[in-house]
């Protein structure tokens, strides 16, 4: 009589497995053992995944999160002829020859990259056009035989601090 199994569970998934398994390899360092309590710049180095140890996981994180500071850079830097006019560094297209930001500089990569992005313009943009109109419409337009150009009256006409606030606005958005 004998219950007991020939591999006693714990027995094989540790040093049965341990033995067959294919030997384990960093992609990035291409160490391929790990002595436990091993440390490196204070922290416990042990398996983060299949291939890759975790000194070079954290590595990896840092080397994203500066490449993402990076970018983010670039995309904020305000584009305005008065900021590129001081100079440094900008992300542009060539040969266009124009400075990108923001979304526009997100939709130009996406586009590069070959990712499908729909193809309306910014809010910022959408938001000057109708700013633009705002204040470049006539609100009131009247004509008679004594005047030979028709009259046209404008918002600035009734509040010129806020079309003026526009036409800086507007000039800062670069139209
Ligand atoms: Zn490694």
């Amino acid at each position: 009589m004998n219950r007991a199994p020939a591999f006693p569970a714990h027995h094989c998934s540790s040093e049965y497995a341990k033995m067959c398994a294919p030997a384990q390899k960093c992609r990035e360092c291409g160490i391929t053992h790990i002595e436990p309590g091993c440390v490196i710049d204070g922290e416990l180095l042990c398996w983060a995944d299949e291939d890759l140890c975790s000194h070079c996981q954290d590595c990896l994180q840092k080397r994203m999160e500066a490449d993402a500071a990076r970018y983010r850079f670039l995309r904020d830097r305000q584009t305005r002829q008065v900021d590129i006019a001081v100079g440094g560094i900008f992300a542009g297209r060539v040969p266009e020859n124009t400075i990108l930001g923001g979304e526009d500089l997100d939709r130009a990569i996406d586009a590069e990259l070959g990712v499908n992005v729909p193809h309306e313009a910014t809010l910022e943009s959408r938001l000057a056009d109708c700013l633009a109109e705002c204040i470049d419409q006539p609100l009131l337009e009247g004509g008679s035989a004594e005047f030979s150009s028709p009259i046209q009256i404008r918002l600035g006409f009734f509040r010129p601090e806020i079309s003026e606030r526009a036409a800086a606005l507007l000039e800062e958005a670069g139209r």
